[in-house]
């Protein structure tokens, strides 16, 4: 039996009521490519009811493959087993609870077919979210668009689809706090994004709440930048300078007579003195450890898009016709 041609990979995670629904409206559009396909659905240790769903969509469907968890370990784990089991030459991430439309999927297809090997879906507009939702992810694309050095998209979310070329790298950085949107712009290639509406949640709720936006934030954050390490040099040379401006404000003011200087003067640039001292210590040793944790990732050095083994070589090419 060939490999199929797409994988879609779906994290699940106590989604029942969406699976039925995901299932027909991703093999109806899925049966439009004309291709073959397949169907990841990883349980992430759902405890609804969704284990039992998926093994009976395998059972019915062979494109469907279950692949079960055996406990919760998150969404972007959840994602990345989808991403290590599949076999298409592009896969594409959705969400079960049909916040992504599987319809968009066939205007992903089309710019990979274009030639793209990462194509993100950008959210236009969302439907049936708070107020409160819209502006904290609002804010957190921002901020970590500001701080990190990987521009990742703003307003795109795991709903994308990517090339075998991209992915076997995705497959081989296996950091443990894994953001995959920052990660798969990190490779590079070909991306490009495709707008959509997102919907409102079939049925159920988020498992995103405040708190796990606030540690996929931070994630990313200390995923992509040593940033808030750095903070430290600064907030600490920030703190020295101010301290000697004082100083010199109020040798000048005794001076002049203005004031004396008190013990309690001193005490307090003593204080700011040396917090900065401090400060700026620490930001040297986290520069230090900032490096070793960039080597503790083990990401490749650079990636490869066109090289001397790929027929894309145009000195390979001449070679050839010249035999
Ligand atoms: N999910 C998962 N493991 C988790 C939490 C969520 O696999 O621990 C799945 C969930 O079933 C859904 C997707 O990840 O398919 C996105 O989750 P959710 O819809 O709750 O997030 P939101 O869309 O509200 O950001
Ligand atoms: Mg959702």
């Amino acid at each position: 039996m060939s490999d199929p041609v797409f994988s879609v990979i779906v994290p699940v995670y106590n989604e029942l009521e969406n699976l039925p629904l995901l299932y027909s409206r991703v093999s109806d559009v899925m049966n439009q490519t004309g291709e073959k396909w397949e169907l990841i659905l990883v349980d992430d240790g759902s405890s609804d009811g969704s284990t039992d769903s998926i093994r009976e969509l395998a059972q019915q469907d062979d494109r469907v493959r279950p692949v079960i968890f055996a406990r919760n370990f998150g969404h972007q784990i959840a994602v990345t087993a989808g991403m290590d089991y599949s076999r298409g030459q592009a896969v594409v991430i959705i969400d079960a609870d049909l916040q992504d439309p599987p319809e968009v999927i066939l205007d992903l297809i089309a710019k990979w077919r274009e030639g793209y090997q990462v194509v993100y879906a950008v959210r236009s507009e969302r439907e049936g979210e708070s107020w409160f939702k819209l502006t904290t992810a609002s804010l957190f694309y921002k901020l970590i668009y500001k701080i990190t050095d990987v521009k990742m998209p703003l307003n795109t979310g795991d709903f994308r689809l990517i090339d075998r070329k991209a992915l076997t790298i995705l497959n081989q950085m296996r950091e443990r706090n894994r953001i995959l949107r920052g990660m798969g712009a990190w490779v590079g290639f070909r991306q490009i994004g495709v707008e959509y509406k997102r919907a409102a949640r079939h049925a159920g709720q988020t498992h995103y709440p405040l708190k796990n936006m606030l540690r996929l934030a931070m994630n990313a954050v200390t995923g992509f930048s040593i940033f808030p390490l750095q903070m430290l040099t600064t907030a600490g040379a920030f703190l020295v300078g101010l301290s000697l401006l004082l100083l010199l404000i109020y040798l000048c003011l005794a001076a002049f007579g203005k004031i004396d200087l008190t013990y309690v003067l001193a005490a307090w640039l003593t204080m700011i003195f040396l917090a900065g001292v401090l400060l700026i210590g620490m930001g040297v040793l986290g520069e230090y450890i900032g490096r070793i944790y960039d080597e503790a990732k083990g990401r490749p050095l650079y990636i490869v898009a066109e090289g001397p083994d790929t027929a894309l070589d145009p000195t390979r090419l001449d070679r050839e016709t010249e035999k």
